[in-house]
């Protein structure tokens, strides 16, 4: 086996009180692309132009025909083996927290409880005019099904807005700090699937450090990070999560 594996398997083992933070990076397996991994979304503009706050209020409808195209998996995909191997630590009482850049909601799928979702979530949203909120996934099997943009506020027939955060939007602040509260008392940081770029997730696992945690990254492609973590693993997360749900 890849000896930064065993590594990161061993200081997994040793942790009382890990944290994990997860990026787009733990969903590609599944069906779900990231933004910078390689064939990622950032490399069309127009569409992340849309997938803003700004690209909302102008145009709502095109928002969610992008948000369609970029994630046409995002309804039907089921949790990795990598989503699955944090439940299984935080059932055997290990993980104090997920703290998740990610929006679809695949944590909870596997079994997470304490998922906190610094950018939101796409299963619910509100209506932008009266504030109402609304169950969004019956909502996306229509707009696929009859086309009808965006989708109205059965109340009042406001525009409804998905729970997620955009670009130019900031993260809510109540989730956030919590996840702050949690990097500061984990003592292991897990990082799964993140370029660590954007912020102000990527201050993170700066906030473990200072407060003395051991930093493990998993992932594909280096992170400013790297130089600072115990081990960094450059690995699929399929094959890291199998080999440590082996051996935890
Ligand atoms: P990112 O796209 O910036 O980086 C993902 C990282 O994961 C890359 O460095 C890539 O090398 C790595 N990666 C991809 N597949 C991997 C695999 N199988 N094993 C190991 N590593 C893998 O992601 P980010 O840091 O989360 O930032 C992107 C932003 O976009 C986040 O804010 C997130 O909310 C949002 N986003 C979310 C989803 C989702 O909910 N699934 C999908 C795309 C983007």
């Amino acid at each position: 086996m890849n000896t930064a594996i065993e590594q990161a398997i061993e200081l997994i083992q040793l942790s009382h009180r890990i944290a994990a933070l997860s990026g787009a990076g733990i969903s590609t397996e599944a069906g779900i692309p990231d933004f910078r991994g390689p064939g990622g979304l950032w490399d069309d503009p127009e569409l992340m132009a849309l997938m803003s706050a700004s690209g909302f209020r102008r145009d709502a409808a095109a928002f969610y025909r992008a948000a369609l195209k970029l994630f046409p998996n995002l309804t039907n995909a089921q949790p990795t083996t990598a989503h699955r191997f944090l439940a299984h630590l935080e059932e055997q009482g290990k993980v104090i927290g997920v703290i998740t850049q990610n929006i679809d909601g695949l944590h909870q799928m596997a079994g997470s409880k304490n998922v906190f979702e610094i950018h939101g979530t796409f299963r619910t949203g509100h209506c932008t005019r009266c504030g109402a909120l609304c169950d969004m996934m019956p909502l996306y099997a229509d707009l696929e099904r009859a086309g009808s943009l965006p989708p109205l506020c059965t109340k009042c027939g406001g525009t409804i807005k998905p729970d997620v955060v955009l670009f130019e939007d900031i993260p809510p602040p109540d989730v956030f700090r919590e996840a702050v509260r949690v990097a500061q008392q984990c003592d292991l940081l897990l990082v799964m699937g993140s370029s660590l770029l954007v912020y102000p997730a990527a201050d993170l696992p700066g906030i473990a450090l200072d407060c003395g945690a051991r930093l493990v990254i998993v992932n594909l492609e280096e992170t400013d990070y790297d130089p600072l973590a115990t081990v960094v693993v450059r690995a699929r997360l399929g094959d890291f999560a199998h080999a440590a749900l082996a051996k935890t």
